[in-house]
């Protein structure tokens, strides 16, 4: 056997858990198919997570977790895993290059951001459309962009920009946002912020780079056209849980059912973040479950289960 424990994610949860397996002494690798720290790197500020009164970047924050891991010796292979299968109480996990066998498993894959579903969205991908404020608001100094979304992601990221473009307006379906009730006054607050509620994007135009968002009315079906530089999207997201080839239970969302001991349906196969079926999708419940799926890890394969 290659290792005692794999994780599969290097975001809050991925990261917690490599921590905590590392710490019990537990031969673990952590697979990070993209940037380390997740979609908690991204995040411009955090200022919810418990210790840092003063708010820290999500870049900074996930950096410490990452460097506390390493300390403690944990494996980090710069690979995303394609497969998942399970034999004999043996996984073996596969990658571009290489496949490694692990007693234990633990997802902490995350979610990805949901995608619009509109002509032009692909197309003008990287030339207008992004994902990710924290990574290419800087490419926006002075333009004007949109943030579609209504919820916390949406409109502190909209505040965010507001740092670079010259203007922000935010579209969201329904006539109230749904972010909380402080970051909603922040937004309200700035004047290069502009509501457009009611509003669905049906397409996006221009000609090499986007310069054109089509609006819809979702209660008149008016179309209105708005010139922008730049669409930010931010209208939620889907777990990552293709690779898993239906190994284990999956909501009807495709988030993998635990139970409160982050243990799946597939004996030896956990899950914890943001990819999993739960309430709250937060930094502080990610690294929770990302504990609680290491500990559990460690107590079968002590008990030999
Ligand atoms: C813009 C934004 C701002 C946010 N702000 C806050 C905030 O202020 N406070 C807060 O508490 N939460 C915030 N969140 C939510 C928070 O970031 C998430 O709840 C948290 O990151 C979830 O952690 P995770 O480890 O479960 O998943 P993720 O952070 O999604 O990490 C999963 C990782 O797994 C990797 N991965 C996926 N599939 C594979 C594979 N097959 N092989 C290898 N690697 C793979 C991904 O590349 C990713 O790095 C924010 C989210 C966003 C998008």
């Amino acid at each position: 056997m290659d290792f005692e424990i794999a994780i599969i994610g290097g975001g809050p949860a991925g990261l917690a858990a490599g921590l905590y397996a590392a710490r019990a002494r537990r031969k673990t690798i952590l697979f990070e198919g993209e940037a380390m720290g997740g979609q908690a790197a991204t995040a411009d500020r955090v200022a919810n997570y418990p210790g840092f009164p003063e708010e820290i970047s999500g870049y900074e924050l996930t950096d410490k977790m990452e460097q506390q891991a390493q300390k403690l010796g944990l494996v980090f292979e710069h690979q995303a895993v394609t497969a998942l299968s399970s034999e004999n109480r043996t996984f073996t996990l596969s990658t571009a290059g290489c496949s490694y066998t692990a007693n234990k498993v633990i997802v902490a894959s995350g979610v990805a951001p949901q995608k619009l579903g509109v002509p032009g969205e692909a197309e003008f991908l990287g030339r207008g459309v992004s994902y990710c404020a924290t990574c290419d608001a800087a490419f926006f100094r002075n333009k004007a962009v949109l943030v579609v979304g209504g919820g916390d992601s949406a409109v502190t990221e909209a505040i965010f920009l507001t740092r670079f473009a010259k203007s922000v307006g935010i579209v969201h379906r329904r006539d109230q946002l749904r972010a909380t009730k402080i970051v909603q006054d922040e937004a309200k607050a700035n004047p290069k912020i502009s509501f457009y509620p009611n509003q669905v994007i049906t397409a996006l135009k221009g000609e090499r780079v986007l310069s054109a968002a089509a609006l819809k009315d979702v209660r008149s079906g008016a179309i209105q056209e708005v010139s922008v530089d730049g669409i930010f999207v931010y209208i939620g997201r889907v777990p990552r849980t293709e690779f898993l080839g239906g190994i284990a239970e999956l909501t009807t969302q495709s988030y993998l059912l635990t139970d409160e001991r982050m243990r799946t349906s597939w004996p030896g196969l956990f899950a914890a973040g943001d990819v999993r079926s739960k309430s709250l999708r937060q930094i502080v419940t990610a690294v929770s479950d990302g504990a609680i799926a290491a500990v559990e890890a460690d107590r079968e394969l002590a008990s030999n289960i």
